[in-house]
């Protein structure tokens, strides 16, 4: 038999993401060729998210997709990611035609895995624990992009948020050794990469168990010694994601005062803008402490963009409470936001809470806050209007291939006329005009 081909898809965040070129890396060095197409491919592996109710639904949805559009032989379907981890042998139940199911801490595992199912074990599961043996490896070949690479820094939380599934399906706080981050940046640096964007639950939480790589790096907090040994690595643009606003530290933003390569894009999801809601959420933070990490981050010498997330209709929000949401928007007047409905996770302590909130009235939550967030986010993009931002370009605009497209060291997506011999390549744009979710300028 000649090599088996296999397709992955990703579904949900950047850690997704990054398992999948993890996963990707493996397969290769284990003797199978990795193809884009679902439809021609002997495997299929479909690397889920678990976040909202919806996000799991979409993967049954998309197992009955796959068998529906193939004819003849059918490919073999495994299941990565949240949902695998969480569903385990539940999932062969629900869908039959799955035979492979790999938890979040077992991809490291896929080849022998797959090798297992191929060979013709009928049903194969795998949601144990990451092995502390096993490397972080991501081969330049699998990375998402050639110009920008995720590097997970921290997996797992512990935080649990009463309406949240990660610390479930993730498992508990593991931070990567600073010297292996380290390295990995200045390979990726040597390797061409402009761009590296430091990942993880909360990243501000990172305890690694050992110093190694942080030794000769200040900061008041773990996090920020790692901040200043990557910046020191002389990789170009340096990004992180996502803070989470308790363990916020001030000392975070004079690191990126510090160091020009460390971009002025912090996003610090705040959740909500009412104490009782935050309490109910155990999000671990009041409005007030909030409220100080954003004056912390606007006090920076340099214009940082903030952006947050949102979750209307928690159980019990109120009216009232609500418009405390729209109070904290209004105050804080982010540059981006992401809002989500409230979706009841199994096995959350929220989920036992009454919903309160009907779907109708969730709606109504979401688009008040929507309106509200275009008409600032309309103002905020308006004011770059004239100035000259530093652009990462990443390739042809998807509306025009006259066009490149590229995000701004404060992560806004910008278009500009330019020749494609600049894709990859760091430009100063100047812009020209704004629109709700992007710039438009010229180099
Ligand atoms: N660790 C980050 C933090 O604490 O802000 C968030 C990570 S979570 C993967 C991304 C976002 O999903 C959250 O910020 C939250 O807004 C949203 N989310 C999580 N659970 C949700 C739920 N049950 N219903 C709706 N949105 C949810
Ligand atoms: Fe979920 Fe809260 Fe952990 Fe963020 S901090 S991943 S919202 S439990």
């Amino acid at each position: 038999m000649g090599r088996l081909s296999v397709h992955i898809e990703t579904f949900g965040c950047q850690m997704n993401v990054a398992d999948t070129e993890r996963a990707a890396t493996k397969l290769r060095a284990g003797g199978f060729d990795l193809t884009d197409s679902a439809d021609s491919a002997d495997v299929v592996l479909l690397n889920t998210c678990s976040i909202r109710e919806k996000a799991e639904q979409k993967l049954f949805q998309r197992v009955g997709e796959i068998k529906n559009a193939r004819i003849g032989r059918q490919p073999l379907i495994g299941v990565m990611g949240c949902v695998a981890q969480l569903e385990g042998e539940g999932i062969f139940k629900s869908s039959p035609s799955v035979r492979l199911v790999i938890g979040t801490g077992a991809t490291d595992r896929v080849g022998d895995l797959l090798e297992r199912a191929v060979g013709g074990e009928r049903r194969v599961i795998d949601v144990a624990e990451r092995k502390e043996s096993e490397t972080y490896e991501i081969s330049h070949l699998e990375r998402h992009s050639s110009h920008i690479a995720f590097v997970p820094i921290i997996e797992g939380c512990n935080k649990f948020c009463t309406y949240c599934i990660v610390p479930f399906s993730r498992g508990r706080e593991r931070s990567r050794a600073a010297d292996g981050i380290i390295e990995e940046v200045k390979r990726l640096r040597e390797e061409g990469f402009k761009e590296v964007q430091l990942i993880g639950q909360n990243v501000n939480s990172y305890r690694p168990k050992v110093e190694k790589g942080l030794e000769g790096h200040t900061g008041a907090t773990p996090f920020s010694r790692l901040l200043r040994a990557v910046a020191s690595t002389g990789m170009p643009r340096i990004k992180f994601t996502t803070s989470f606003p308790r363990d916020f530290h001030p000392d975070i933003v004079k690191a990126i005062d510090e160091h020009e390569n460390l971009c002025n894009w912090v996003h610090l999801p705040v959740q909500a803008g009412n104490d009782r809601v935050l309490r109910a959420m155990r999000r671990g933070h009041k409005v007030e402490d909030y409220l100080s990490k954003i004056a912390s981050i606007k006090s920076s010498r340099r214009r940082i963009s903030l952006t947050s997330d949102i979750i209307v209709g928690f159980p019990g929000e109120t009216s009232e409470e609500f418009e405390d949401t729209l109070k904290l928007v209004r105050e804080c007047r982010f540059h981006g936001l992401y809002i989500f409905k409230y979706s009841p996770r199994r096995g959350t302590p929220a989920s036992k809470l009454p919903e309160t909130v009907s779907e109708a009235e969730k709606t109504r939550r979401f688009l008040a806050l929507e309106t509200l967030q275009m008409s600032i986010q309309r103002e905020v993009f308006q004011s770059y209007v004239g100035e000259e931002v530093e652009v990462l370009v990443e390739g042809f605009s998807a509306r025009s291939r006259d066009d490149l497209t590229g995000h701004t060291t404060c992560n806004k997506v910008i278009n500009f006329r330019a020749d494609s011999d600049l894709i990859g390549k760091i430009v100063k744009v100047k812009v020209r005009e704004a629109k709700t979710h992007s710039l438009y300028g010229e180099v």
